[in-house]
């Protein structure tokens, strides 16, 4: 018998429905419809983009596990999205994901709509040869420049970037820094250069990637004797995007690399885009002679966006998502939420989702009650550093005494609470809270919670600690 979507999709249904719980099956899967099958994509059909991100949020594994035993390791899963419209009564239309009707990224081999198989950072070190390697850009095509929107807080770093995407590396923009806030759009404008560049010029090699995730590669190759081949390979990319630099203070190693890097691609006329939460005088710790390569192109600036900005962004997202709401309601979130534009777009998702599954209106009350939630929860984000502090304080310990090596029972409990606090008060990875607190590597921390979640339910003491450290931290 010849494979049908549907006879794909019910074999599927059957191992999921094995795998999950009733309700949550009834949920998110019963709804979905399969509409679709060519080779191994297979196209389903979901009812909203909020539908779309749970299952890529909750289910992907599931899926793909299902998939795969249907359709092979080369398995695709395409998403339909059926565009809601509340208030008309046109008829639904509907949108592939992703909806800007963008074509995929191909020529390196990012596949979209969404390839299940590629979604984790293929290890980049092969060892370069003659021809070109494939190199994925690690790109998401959803951040381009028509989705972001245009404001007077954006305009310089807007334009300076498409600038850059008409003639990577024939500006003076190089490198081009854009600096800002957090969630004001660094990496989404990253991403549209490198986006809007691989449109116009598919064979140009583009590259994005955190300098976290650099500076993890740069430890793996030194680890693995592999330094030169790092080098090398980072030396092949004609668009490298550097994500978040300021990441990189104080880390020396791979600062000195990274000077290499630049000073090679910069010779050799290939962009280089940089971001960052501070302007580079501010930064910290970083060497002099890279500062100065980043004062060499030019910095721009993302503010916060003003109030029409912040609405043009709601109604920008709505459009997108294909969902209508009452324009006083956008005003209310737009007057609100001043500083972030995450917030914004949270905000946003949260209603949606509120009304979707309490098949509650939109109203002004929910909206109310949603910002509230918002502003409280954000009041500011305390940093590793404050954190440490105020814990060593706490047990009369001075920070190098938390970060040293000690076995002590109480120096280990105290610097397990900091890490602890970080994880649960900032946005840092386990990674990068260990570096900061000791040294440490990821387990450790993970460790650290763990322990003080234990001991905070069995031990009164240690409860104390943390309820009075709670209260520390947040006012
Ligand atoms: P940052 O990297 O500065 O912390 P992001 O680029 O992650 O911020 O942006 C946070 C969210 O806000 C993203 O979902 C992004 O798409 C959205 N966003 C930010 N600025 C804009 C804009 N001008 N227009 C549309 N969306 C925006
Ligand atoms: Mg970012």
């Amino acid at each position: 018998m010849t494979k049908t979507a549907s006879s794909v999709w019910n074999e599927c249904l059957s191992f999921i429905q094995d795998n999950i719980k009733q309700q949550a099956y009834k949920t998110w899967f019963e709804p979905i419809k399969p509409i679709k099958l060519s080779g191994e994509a297979l196209t389903i059909q979901v009812p909203s983009k909020f539908f779309y991100e749970w299952l890529e949020e909750h289910y992907i594994k599931l899926l793909r596990v299902a998939l795969v035993k249907q359709l092979g390791e080369d398995a695709k899963l395409i998403y339909d999205v059926r565009m809601e419209n509340n208030y008309s009564s046109s008829n639904p239309h509907t949108v592939k994901i992703p909806s800007s009707n963008r074509n995929p990224i191909t020529s390196q081999g990012v596949t979209v709509p969404v390839d299940i198989n590629k979604r984790e950072l293929k290890n980049p070190f092969i060892i370069p040869g003659i021809q070109k390697v494939k190199i994925e850009s690690q790109l998401n095509p959803n951040y381009n420049f028509q989705s972001f929107v245009e404001g007077d807080s954006n305009r310089l770093a807007r334009s300076a970037g498409m600038a850059v995407a008409n003639k990577p590396g024939g500006t003076s923009f190089n490198p081009l820094l854009v600096y800002g806030g957090v969630g004001l759009g660094k990496t989404h404008i990253a991403h549209a250069i490198g986006v809007e560049i691989k449109d116009k010029y598919p064979d140009k090699t583009v590259l994005y990637i955190s300098s976290e995730k650099f500076t993890q590669q740069y430890i793996d190759s030194v680890k693995s004797n592999s330094r030169n081949d790092f080098i090398h390979f980072y030396q092949m990319i004609d668009v490298l995007i550097i994500d978040d630099v300021q990441f990189l203070s104080g880390k020396t190693g791979t600062q000195d690399v990274f000077f290499h890097i630049f000073n090679h691609l910069h010779q050799n006329g290939k962009q280089v885009i940089l971001t960052s939460d501070k302007a580079p005088v501010d930064m910290q710790d970083i060497e002099q002679r890279l500062l100065s390569r980043f004062k060499w192109g030019l910095s721009a600036e993302l503010q916060a966006p003003d109030y029409e900005t912040r609405v043009s962004i709601l109604q920008n997202k709505l459009y997108r998502d294909g969902v209508e709401m009452p324009y006083e309601i956008v005003e209310y979130i737009a007057k609100n939420i001043k500083s972030n534009v995450r917030e914004l777009e949270g905000v946003l998702i949260s209603m949606i989702a509120q009304a979707s599954f309490n098949r509650k209106e939109f109203t002004l009350a929910l909206a109310k009650q949603i910002v509230d939630k918002f502003v409280k929860n954000t009041k500011r984000e305390v940093s590793i550093d404050y954190i440490q502090k105020i814990v060593s304080n706490y047990f009369e310990l001075d920070v190098a005494t938390l970060q040293s090596k000690t076995r002590k029972r109480h120096i280990v409990q105290a610097r397990q609470l900091a890490m602890y606090f970080a994880k649960r008060m900032t946005k840092a990875s386990l990674a990068s809270i260990g570096s900061q607190i000791g040294k440490r590597d990821h387990a450790t921390v993970l460790h650290a919670c763990k322990t003080v979640d234990n001991l905070t339910e069995t031990d009164k003491q240690f409860r104390k600690y943390v309820d009075d450290l709670t209260k520390k931290l947040t006012f």
